[in-house]
Protein backbone atom coordinates (compact mmCIF):
# COMPACT_ATOMS: atom_id res chain seq x y z
CA UNK A 1 0.00 0.00 0.00
CA UNK A 2 2.58 2.63 1.40
CA UNK A 3 5.05 1.99 -2.29
CA UNK A 4 1.81 2.44 -4.19
CA UNK A 5 1.45 5.66 -2.55
CA UNK A 6 5.07 6.15 -3.04
CA UNK A 7 5.10 5.37 -6.86
CA UNK A 8 1.98 7.36 -7.73
CA UNK A 9 3.27 10.77 -6.01
CA UNK A 10 6.57 9.98 -7.76
CA UNK A 11 4.54 9.45 -11.00
CA UNK A 12 2.94 12.84 -10.15
CA UNK A 13 5.92 14.85 -9.69
CA UNK A 14 7.11 13.70 -13.28
CA UNK A 15 4.01 14.66 -14.36
CA UNK A 16 4.45 18.03 -12.56
CA UNK A 17 7.90 18.04 -14.20
CA UNK A 18 6.81 17.27 -17.68
CA UNK A 19 4.12 20.21 -17.40
CA UNK A 20 7.01 22.69 -16.47
CA UNK A 21 9.47 21.43 -19.55
CA UNK A 22 7.73 20.12 -22.35
CA UNK A 23 4.03 19.47 -23.59
CA UNK A 24 2.25 16.52 -22.22
CA UNK A 25 1.82 15.00 -25.59
CA UNK A 26 5.26 13.86 -25.64
CA UNK A 27 5.12 13.06 -21.91
CA UNK A 28 2.45 10.74 -22.99
CA UNK A 29 4.86 8.48 -25.59
CA UNK A 30 7.81 6.14 -24.52
CA UNK A 31 9.30 5.47 -27.57
CA UNK A 32 12.49 2.70 -26.67
CA UNK A 33 15.80 3.34 -27.50
CA UNK A 34 17.26 0.91 -30.07
CA UNK A 35 19.66 -1.40 -28.03
CA UNK A 36 21.29 -4.88 -28.63
CA UNK A 37 19.57 -7.99 -27.84
CA UNK A 38 21.33 -10.62 -25.90
CA UNK A 39 19.94 -13.90 -23.76
CA UNK A 40 20.23 -14.68 -19.82
CA UNK A 41 18.73 -18.11 -20.26
CA UNK A 42 15.46 -17.94 -21.66
CA UNK A 43 15.24 -13.79 -20.44
CA UNK A 44 15.65 -12.07 -23.69
CA UNK A 45 17.31 -8.19 -22.84
CA UNK A 46 17.44 -5.29 -24.62
CA UNK A 47 16.35 -5.21 -28.56
CA UNK A 48 12.73 -3.99 -28.00
CA UNK A 49 12.13 -6.94 -25.31
CA UNK A 50 10.03 -6.49 -22.04
CA UNK A 51 12.08 -4.41 -19.55
CA UNK A 52 12.36 -6.97 -17.01
CA UNK A 53 12.35 -6.66 -13.11
CA UNK A 54 15.61 -8.09 -11.09
CA UNK A 55 16.78 -8.70 -7.86
CA UNK A 56 19.67 -9.58 -5.54
CA UNK A 57 19.19 -12.40 -2.61
CA UNK A 58 20.57 -11.60 0.63
CA UNK A 59 21.25 -15.25 1.89
CA UNK A 60 24.71 -16.52 2.16
CA UNK A 61 24.87 -18.01 -1.39
CA UNK A 62 26.74 -21.05 0.10
CA UNK A 63 23.14 -22.21 2.17
CA UNK A 64 21.54 -23.34 -0.97
CA UNK A 65 18.45 -24.48 0.77
CA UNK A 66 18.00 -20.75 2.67
CA UNK A 67 18.86 -18.66 -1.16
CA UNK A 68 16.26 -21.15 -2.45
CA UNK A 69 13.97 -20.38 -0.46
CA UNK A 70 14.31 -16.75 -0.79
CA UNK A 71 14.51 -16.96 -5.00
CA UNK A 72 10.96 -19.17 -4.86
CA UNK A 73 9.37 -16.06 -2.75
CA UNK A 74 11.15 -13.89 -5.46
CA UNK A 75 9.67 -15.90 -8.61
CA UNK A 76 6.68 -15.50 -6.70
CA UNK A 77 6.24 -11.75 -7.07
CA UNK A 78 7.57 -12.16 -10.61
CA UNK A 79 11.40 -11.79 -10.10
CA UNK A 80 12.55 -12.68 -13.79
CA UNK A 81 15.98 -12.35 -13.16
CA UNK A 82 17.67 -13.19 -9.83
CA UNK A 83 21.60 -12.35 -8.77
CA UNK A 84 23.70 -13.97 -5.85
CA UNK A 85 26.94 -13.09 -4.36
CA UNK A 86 29.62 -15.54 -4.84
CA UNK A 87 32.26 -14.62 -2.59
CA UNK A 88 34.70 -18.05 -2.58
CA UNK A 89 34.66 -21.08 -4.62
CA UNK A 90 32.19 -22.59 -2.20
CA UNK A 91 29.56 -20.33 -2.97
CA UNK A 92 30.71 -21.07 -7.03
CA UNK A 93 29.76 -24.70 -6.40
CA UNK A 94 26.35 -24.08 -4.67
CA UNK A 95 25.09 -22.15 -7.83
CA UNK A 96 24.49 -25.55 -9.49
CA UNK A 97 22.58 -27.03 -7.30
CA UNK A 98 20.69 -23.23 -6.80
CA UNK A 99 20.08 -23.08 -10.18
CA UNK A 100 18.48 -26.89 -10.46
CA UNK A 101 15.86 -25.66 -7.85
CA UNK A 102 14.39 -22.52 -9.49
CA UNK A 103 12.95 -21.27 -12.82
CA UNK A 104 14.62 -18.17 -13.14
CA UNK A 105 17.79 -17.33 -15.39
CA UNK A 106 20.32 -16.99 -11.96
CA UNK A 107 23.37 -14.46 -12.24
CA UNK A 108 27.07 -14.75 -10.33
CA UNK A 109 27.98 -11.28 -8.87
CA UNK A 110 31.72 -11.31 -8.67
CA UNK A 111 34.35 -9.47 -7.77
CA UNK A 112 38.39 -9.19 -7.80
CA UNK A 113 39.04 -12.89 -8.41
CA UNK A 114 38.94 -14.42 -11.80
CA UNK A 115 38.50 -18.10 -11.01
CA UNK A 116 35.00 -17.23 -8.92
CA UNK A 117 33.88 -15.74 -12.45
CA UNK A 118 35.01 -19.08 -14.23
CA UNK A 119 33.99 -21.44 -11.68
CA UNK A 120 30.30 -19.87 -11.54
CA UNK A 121 30.11 -20.36 -15.07
CA UNK A 122 31.13 -24.12 -15.38
CA UNK A 123 28.92 -24.49 -12.35
CA UNK A 124 26.01 -23.20 -14.33
CA UNK A 125 25.44 -19.37 -13.81
CA UNK A 126 23.35 -18.15 -17.17
CA UNK A 127 25.15 -14.75 -16.80
CA UNK A 128 27.90 -12.59 -14.53
CA UNK A 129 28.16 -9.66 -12.82
CA UNK A 130 31.56 -8.32 -13.22
CA UNK A 131 33.77 -5.04 -13.16
CA UNK A 132 36.33 -6.35 -16.37
CA UNK A 133 39.69 -3.68 -14.78
CA UNK A 134 39.55 -5.05 -11.00
CA UNK A 135 40.12 -9.12 -12.03
CA UNK A 136 43.80 -9.07 -11.91
CA UNK A 137 44.63 -8.01 -15.03
CA UNK A 138 44.67 -9.13 -18.96
CA UNK A 139 45.29 -12.50 -19.06
CA UNK A 140 42.64 -13.37 -16.08
CA UNK A 141 40.41 -11.17 -18.44
CA UNK A 142 40.90 -13.10 -20.75
CA UNK A 143 39.97 -16.69 -19.03
CA UNK A 144 36.92 -15.49 -17.68
CA UNK A 145 35.77 -14.09 -21.46
CA UNK A 146 37.45 -17.55 -23.09
CA UNK A 147 35.27 -19.49 -20.25
CA UNK A 148 31.90 -16.51 -21.11
CA UNK A 149 32.54 -17.98 -24.90
CA UNK A 150 32.56 -21.28 -24.18
CA UNK A 151 29.32 -21.36 -21.98
CA UNK A 152 27.52 -18.91 -24.06
CA UNK A 153 26.74 -15.93 -20.53
CA UNK A 154 26.66 -12.73 -21.37
CA UNK A 155 28.56 -10.32 -18.81
CA UNK A 156 27.11 -7.27 -17.14
CA UNK A 157 29.89 -4.80 -16.83
CA UNK A 158 28.58 -3.28 -13.20
CA UNK A 159 30.34 -0.20 -12.82
CA UNK A 160 29.86 2.05 -9.35
CA UNK A 161 30.97 5.50 -9.10
CA UNK A 162 32.56 4.52 -5.37
CA UNK A 163 34.94 2.20 -7.35
CA UNK A 164 35.77 4.01 -10.60
CA UNK A 165 39.52 4.51 -11.69
CA UNK A 166 41.94 7.23 -10.22
CA UNK A 167 43.03 7.88 -13.62
CA UNK A 168 39.36 8.61 -14.44
CA UNK A 169 38.72 10.62 -11.15
CA UNK A 170 41.52 12.55 -11.69
CA UNK A 171 40.63 13.88 -15.45
CA UNK A 172 36.87 14.18 -14.58
CA UNK A 173 36.79 14.41 -10.67
CA UNK A 174 33.82 12.59 -8.38
CA UNK A 175 30.35 11.91 -10.79
CA UNK A 176 28.43 14.40 -10.24
CA UNK A 177 24.85 15.18 -11.87
CA UNK A 178 26.69 18.32 -14.01
CA UNK A 179 29.67 15.84 -14.88
CA UNK A 180 28.94 11.81 -14.77
CA UNK A 181 32.15 11.70 -17.18
CA UNK A 182 34.04 9.41 -15.22
CA UNK A 183 31.47 6.83 -14.71
CA UNK A 184 30.77 6.44 -18.26
CA UNK A 185 34.49 6.68 -19.22
CA UNK A 186 35.21 3.59 -16.56
CA UNK A 187 32.29 1.92 -18.05
CA UNK A 188 33.11 2.08 -22.04
CA UNK A 189 36.47 2.12 -20.68
CA UNK A 190 35.67 -1.94 -19.22
CA UNK A 191 33.54 -2.66 -22.28
CA UNK A 192 36.76 -1.86 -25.01
CA UNK A 193 38.51 -4.47 -23.08
CA UNK A 194 35.88 -6.83 -23.51
CA UNK A 195 35.31 -6.08 -27.16
CA UNK A 196 38.99 -6.28 -27.71
CA UNK A 197 38.65 -10.26 -26.92
CA UNK A 198 36.30 -10.20 -29.14
CA UNK A 199 33.20 -10.22 -26.45
CA UNK A 200 30.49 -8.32 -27.54
CA UNK A 201 27.57 -10.16 -25.35
CA UNK A 202 27.14 -7.44 -22.61
CA UNK A 203 24.62 -4.89 -20.87
CA UNK A 204 26.06 -2.06 -18.62
CA UNK A 205 25.32 -0.35 -15.35
CA UNK A 206 26.45 2.76 -13.99
CA UNK A 207 25.65 2.98 -10.36
CA UNK A 208 25.08 5.85 -8.37
CA UNK A 209 24.06 6.44 -4.88
CA UNK A 210 22.43 9.84 -5.97
CA UNK A 211 19.85 10.06 -7.77
CA UNK A 212 20.36 13.11 -10.24
CA UNK A 213 23.49 11.77 -11.49
CA UNK A 214 22.00 8.52 -12.09
CA UNK A 215 19.84 9.93 -14.08
CA UNK A 216 22.39 12.28 -16.28
CA UNK A 217 24.82 9.74 -16.36
CA UNK A 218 22.75 6.57 -18.14
CA UNK A 219 21.27 9.76 -20.27
CA UNK A 220 24.98 10.52 -21.48
CA UNK A 221 25.78 6.28 -21.93
CA UNK A 222 22.46 6.00 -23.67
CA UNK A 223 24.23 8.24 -26.16
CA UNK A 224 27.38 6.37 -26.65
CA UNK A 225 26.26 3.06 -26.60
CA UNK A 226 24.30 0.33 -28.04
CA UNK A 227 24.64 -2.24 -25.36
CA UNK A 228 21.27 -2.93 -23.26
CA UNK A 229 21.10 -1.02 -20.04
CA UNK A 230 20.80 -2.33 -16.71
CA UNK A 231 19.32 0.80 -14.56
CA UNK A 232 19.38 0.98 -10.98
CA UNK A 233 19.88 3.27 -7.93
CA UNK A 234 23.09 2.02 -5.49
CA UNK A 235 22.66 2.13 -1.87
CA UNK A 236 19.63 3.89 -1.99
CA UNK A 237 18.24 3.54 1.40
CA UNK A 238 15.16 1.72 3.05
CA UNK A 239 11.65 1.33 1.59
CA UNK A 240 10.31 4.88 1.55
CA UNK A 241 14.24 6.90 0.52
CA UNK A 242 14.98 3.68 -1.66
CA UNK A 243 11.02 3.77 -3.34
CA UNK A 244 11.33 7.42 -3.77
CA UNK A 245 15.34 7.84 -5.13
CA UNK A 246 14.95 4.78 -7.42
CA UNK A 247 11.41 5.38 -8.96
CA UNK A 248 12.03 9.09 -9.55
CA UNK A 249 15.51 8.17 -11.35
CA UNK A 250 14.54 5.12 -13.31
CA UNK A 251 11.08 7.05 -13.60
CA UNK A 252 12.29 9.61 -15.89
CA UNK A 253 15.03 7.20 -17.78
CA UNK A 254 12.01 4.64 -18.32
CA UNK A 255 10.09 7.15 -19.85
CA UNK A 256 13.00 8.59 -22.11
CA UNK A 257 13.22 5.00 -23.55
CA UNK A 258 16.11 4.45 -21.83
CA UNK A 259 16.81 1.38 -19.67
CA UNK A 260 16.13 -2.36 -20.93
CA UNK A 261 16.44 -4.54 -17.40
CA UNK A 262 16.51 -2.97 -13.73
CA UNK A 263 16.94 -3.74 -10.04
CA UNK A 264 15.23 -1.31 -7.39
CA UNK A 265 18.14 -1.90 -4.37
CA UNK A 266 16.26 -1.63 -1.03
CA UNK A 267 17.38 -2.19 2.39
CA UNK A 268 14.49 -4.47 2.86
CA UNK A 269 13.01 -8.14 1.93
CA UNK A 270 14.24 -8.24 -1.57
CA UNK A 271 10.61 -9.14 -2.58
CA UNK A 272 9.78 -5.69 -1.91
CA UNK A 273 12.32 -4.36 -4.40
CA UNK A 274 10.32 -6.88 -7.18
CA UNK A 275 7.10 -5.05 -5.85
CA UNK A 276 8.23 -1.90 -6.25
CA UNK A 277 9.76 -2.54 -9.79
CA UNK A 278 6.12 -4.01 -11.33
CA UNK A 279 4.69 -0.66 -9.39
CA UNK A 280 6.71 1.90 -11.44
CA UNK A 281 6.00 -0.14 -14.86
CA UNK A 282 2.91 -0.13 -13.93
CA UNK A 283 2.56 3.50 -13.12
CA UNK A 284 4.42 4.49 -16.31
CA UNK A 285 1.59 2.15 -18.43
CA UNK A 286 5.04 0.14 -19.63
CA UNK A 287 4.26 -3.30 -18.37
CA UNK A 288 1.34 -5.31 -15.60
CA UNK A 289 1.56 -7.76 -12.95
CA UNK A 290 -1.57 -8.93 -11.40
CA UNK A 291 -3.90 -6.69 -9.92
CA UNK A 292 -4.01 -2.99 -9.67
CA UNK A 293 -4.99 -1.94 -5.69
CA UNK A 294 -6.20 1.44 -5.57
CA UNK A 295 -7.52 2.77 -2.06
CA UNK A 296 -8.06 6.31 -0.35
CA UNK A 297 -5.70 8.17 1.75
CA UNK A 298 -9.17 8.24 4.29
CA UNK A 299 -10.12 11.19 6.09
CA UNK A 300 -12.75 11.98 8.95
CA UNK A 301 -15.62 10.35 7.01
CA UNK A 302 -13.79 6.68 7.59
CA UNK A 303 -15.99 4.94 9.93
CA UNK A 304 -14.59 1.60 9.89
CA UNK A 305 -10.87 0.24 10.13
CA UNK A 306 -9.77 0.73 7.28
CA UNK A 307 -5.98 0.00 7.50
CA UNK A 308 -6.57 -3.08 8.58
CA UNK A 309 -8.86 -4.27 5.78
CA UNK A 310 -6.86 -2.44 3.17
CA UNK A 311 -3.27 -4.13 4.54
CA UNK A 312 -5.40 -7.56 4.58
CA UNK A 313 -6.57 -7.11 1.17
CA UNK A 314 -3.32 -5.76 -0.32
CA UNK A 315 -1.69 -9.41 1.01
CA UNK A 316 -4.12 -11.43 -0.74
CA UNK A 317 -3.94 -9.74 -4.43
CA UNK A 318 -0.28 -9.97 -3.94
CA UNK A 319 -1.08 -13.46 -4.67
CA UNK A 320 -3.37 -12.86 -7.62
CA UNK A 321 -2.54 -12.83 -11.12
CA UNK A 322 -5.61 -11.73 -12.71
CA UNK A 323 -4.78 -8.15 -14.17
CA UNK A 324 -8.20 -6.65 -12.16
CA UNK A 325 -8.29 -3.25 -10.92
CA UNK A 326 -9.30 -3.43 -7.18
CA UNK A 327 -10.25 -0.59 -4.46
CA UNK A 328 -10.44 -0.03 -0.87
CA UNK A 329 -12.35 3.32 -0.23
CA UNK A 330 -13.08 5.17 3.27
CA UNK A 331 -16.74 5.75 2.39
CA UNK A 332 -19.73 5.08 0.40
CA UNK A 333 -20.13 8.71 0.15
CA UNK A 334 -17.10 9.51 -2.80
CA UNK A 335 -16.09 5.89 -2.99
CA UNK A 336 -17.58 4.23 -5.41
CA UNK A 337 -17.53 6.80 -7.72
CA UNK A 338 -13.76 7.86 -7.00
CA UNK A 339 -13.28 4.27 -7.61
CA UNK A 340 -15.78 3.66 -10.41
CA UNK A 341 -12.77 2.37 -13.22
CA UNK A 342 -12.10 -0.71 -10.45
CA UNK A 343 -13.66 -3.74 -11.40
CA UNK A 344 -14.53 -4.67 -7.92
CA UNK A 345 -14.24 -2.51 -4.57
CA UNK A 346 -15.22 -1.70 -1.19
CA UNK A 347 -15.87 1.30 0.59
CA UNK A 348 -16.41 1.78 4.27
CA UNK A 349 -19.76 2.91 5.77
CA UNK A 350 -21.35 3.07 9.35
CA UNK A 351 -20.34 -0.35 10.58
CA UNK A 352 -20.25 -2.30 7.53
CA UNK A 353 -18.95 -1.74 4.16
CA UNK A 354 -20.56 -1.86 1.00
CA UNK A 355 -19.03 -3.75 -2.19
CA UNK A 356 -19.05 -2.22 -5.55
CA UNK A 357 -18.47 -3.43 -8.92
CA UNK A 358 -17.45 -1.20 -11.86
CA UNK A 359 -18.82 2.02 -9.47
CA UNK A 360 -22.29 0.24 -8.93
CA UNK A 361 -23.44 -0.74 -5.25
CA UNK A 362 -23.37 -4.75 -5.45
CA UNK A 363 -23.87 -5.91 -1.72
CA UNK A 364 -23.77 -4.42 2.42
CA UNK A 365 -22.06 -6.70 4.31
CA UNK A 366 -21.62 -6.26 8.34
CA UNK A 367 -17.93 -4.86 9.37
CA UNK A 368 -17.18 -8.00 11.04
CA UNK A 369 -17.41 -10.09 7.79
CA UNK A 370 -16.70 -7.69 5.21
CA UNK A 371 -12.86 -8.82 4.86
CA UNK A 372 -14.14 -12.49 4.06
CA UNK A 373 -17.04 -11.62 2.19
CA UNK A 374 -14.35 -9.58 -0.18
CA UNK A 375 -11.87 -11.90 -0.43
CA UNK A 376 -14.32 -14.49 -1.52
CA UNK A 377 -15.40 -12.34 -3.92
CA UNK A 378 -11.95 -11.92 -5.21
CA UNK A 379 -11.42 -15.28 -5.51
CA UNK A 380 -14.56 -15.98 -7.38
CA UNK A 381 -13.67 -12.94 -9.91
CA UNK A 382 -10.24 -15.21 -10.20
CA UNK A 383 -11.93 -18.25 -11.15
CA UNK A 384 -13.93 -16.71 -13.38
CA UNK A 385 -11.23 -14.92 -15.42
CA UNK A 386 -8.73 -18.17 -15.40
CA UNK A 387 -5.28 -18.44 -14.65
CA UNK A 388 -4.51 -14.99 -16.19
CA UNK A 389 -0.69 -14.91 -16.90
CA UNK A 390 0.89 -11.46 -16.25
CA UNK A 391 1.72 -9.68 -19.33
S1 LIG B 1 -13.13 7.94 -0.26
FE1 LIG B 1 -14.32 8.89 1.42
S2 LIG B 1 -13.08 8.40 3.23
FE2 LIG B 1 -11.73 8.09 1.50
S3 LIG B 1 -10.67 10.05 1.30
FE3 LIG B 1 -12.41 10.08 -0.13
S4 LIG B 1 -14.05 11.08 1.07
FE4 LIG B 1 -12.47 10.44 2.56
Amino acid sequence: MLVCILIEWVRFLLLACAEGHANLGEMDMIVRRQTRKITIGDVAVGGGNPITVQSMTNTDTRDVAATVAQIHSLEQAGCELIRVAVLDLEAAAAIAKIRAAISIPLIADIHFDHRLAVAAMEHGAQSIRINPGNLGGAAKLARVVDAAKAHGVPIRVGVNSGSIEKDLLKIHGYPSPENPAALIESALRNVRLLEELGFYEMKISIKSSDTLTTVSGYQALARKTEYPLHLGVTEAGGLIAGTVKSSVALGILLHQGIGDTFRISLTRDPVEEVRVGFELLRSLKIRERGPELISCPTCGRTQIDLFTLAEAVERYVQTMKAPIKVAVMGCVVNGPGEAKEADIGVAGGNGVGIIFKKGQIYKKVKEEELLAVFLQELKQIEEEMGELSPK
